[in-house]
């Protein structure tokens, strides 16, 4: 029984949550860590829901962005704990005590992301910044579906597949869709999070401590992929420096291959409103303004004007109207015009993982071209970098015990 391709599954789990049997389960299906449905074939009577419930193989509406918005959030808090301009976070804020339902992102403690209910100021803590990792959506589906059927107001931000996916599985099951609004953040790519956690791995090894809380994006840390432990802040590299990881996705060397397809990757967006990050602000019409932390909103359908009005009048978004081919043409947004292309290094680092199954092994592998670049750029850290590679490690534990 195949759903849909290998290569175009998203990993929603709707094929798992619609099957009556129950014979679907999530799981790693390769060596990289994918994670897809994996379907007992014994127990499987072939009633063709799982693939009715598969947003790849249907067709899920979309619209033209109508309005385009440069905004960032009022307030100073949420703008600096934020991913781009906090939005995401500033919605959660007015949805919390109106009644509303959402939900968002969490890292759980072995480094895989998942979704949780945001009802309290405090729950927002956890839900802002981008995890740029692969996220479980598998418990969204029912809770959706129950607040929908019960008549509340609800809200839905996730990645464009994800909210086509919801969309899928809600029209699947006749759940009317009137009461609520969908909102995708603009997304290039998402590893497994098996890279991630072997990452993390590695970092705790290097710095002998638990990782506790990542940041992959904050304004306060300088926008540098971070690593906290006991409130400590133990490992921090920028987008272009020389962390496998963070260098690795930005360049989408080891996406999921879904990614490289995506469907939701195009002017036509999926949702009632689009989130970014403002890139190209200026280049069609002047913007005398101050720049930074600036988002990109993109309202695609009156219900996403509607709302950001709300957003507007309740006095939480500072806002310029924009020309919508602004954010769509500028050079830093493709996401909203193609899906990523599959870098060189990918190839290389599908090659190495293969045969080490050692992630900081492949990357630095795929990525030594670059790495070599950065350290003549930066010749401090190259010198250590080499230090580090020529000197024997009895000598370096020689070196250490007589500082000790
Ligand atoms: C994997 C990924 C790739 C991205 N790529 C681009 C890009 O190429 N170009 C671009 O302009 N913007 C990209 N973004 C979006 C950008 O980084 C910001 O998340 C976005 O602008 C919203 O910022 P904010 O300040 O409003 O969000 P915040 O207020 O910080 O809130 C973040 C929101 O994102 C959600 N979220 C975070 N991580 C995930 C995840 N893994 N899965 C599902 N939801 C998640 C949270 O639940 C929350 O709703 C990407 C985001 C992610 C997660
Ligand atoms: S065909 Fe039906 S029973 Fe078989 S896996 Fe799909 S949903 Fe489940
Ligand atoms: S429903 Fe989602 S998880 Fe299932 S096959 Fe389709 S894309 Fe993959
Ligand atoms: S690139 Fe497309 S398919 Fe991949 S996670 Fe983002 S929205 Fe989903």
């Amino acid at each position: 029984m195949k759903i849909c391709d290998l290569e175009k599954c998203t990993g929603c789990g709707a094929c798992m949550v619609s099957c009556p049997r129950k014979c679907i389960t999530m799981g790693e299906s390769d060596n990289a860590g994918t994670i897809r449905p994996i379907i007992n074939e014994a127990e499987c009577i072939k009633c063709g829901l799982c693939q009715k419930a598969c947003h790849v193989l249907c067709n899920i509406s979309n619209s033209k962005s109508l309005k385009c918005y440069a905004a960032r959030s009022s307030d100073e808090i949420i703008r600096n704990n934020g991913a781009s301009g906090g939005i995401a976070s500033l919605m959660y804020k007015y949805m919390v005590g109106r009644n509303i339902f959402s939900m968002g992102t969490s890292f759980d403690s072995n480094g895989g992301v998942s979704y949780k209910e945001v009802s309290s100021e405090a729950d927002i803590e956890w839900a802002r910044d981008s995890k740029f990792v692969y996220s479980d959506m598998t418990n969204v589906f029912e809770a959706y579906k129950e607040k929908l059927g019960e008549g509340m107001e609800c809200v839905f931000i996730g990645l464009p597949c994800q909210v086509a996916a919801l969309k899928r599985f809600l029209e699947l099951h006749k759940v009317n869709q009137n009461r609520i609004l969908f909102v995708d953040i603009v997304c290039h790519g998402t590893p497994n999070f098996k890279h991630l956690r072997e990452h993390l791995d590695y970092i705790e090894r290097k710095r002998k401590k638990k990782v506790d809380r990542v940041y992959f994006r904050q304004p306060l840390s300088n926008y540098k992929f971070s690593c906290y432990s006991g409130g400590k802040r133990i490992w921090s590299r920028t987008m272009y420096g020389n962390d496998t990881y963070y260098r690795g996705f930005s360049l989408g060397v080891f996406f999921r291959e879904n990614c490289y397809r995506c469907l939701y990757a195009n002017t036509y967006r999926v949702s009632d409103i689009t989130l970014g990050d403002y890139s190209g602000l200026g280049t069609v019409k002047k913007f005398a303004g101050d720049k930074s932390q600036m988002s990109l909103v993109l309202c695609n359908t009156e219900r996403g004007i509607e709302w950001f009005d709300k957003l507007c009048k309740a006095g939480m978004v500072e806002y310029y109207l924009r020309p919508v081919e602004e954010a769509i043409n500028a050079p830093g947004n493709q996401q909203l015009r193609c899906p990523s292309s599959k870098p060189i290094q990918k190839e290389m680092f599908d090659g190495v993982y293969l045969c080490t199954r050692d992630f900081e092994k492949s990357a630095r592998y795929a990525m030594r071209k670059l790495f070599i670049k950065y350290y003549l750029f930066f010749p401090i850290e190259g010198s250590k970098y080499i230090i580090k590679r020529i000197v024997p490690n009895r000598l370096k534990r020689l070196i250490k015990s007589m500082g000790e």
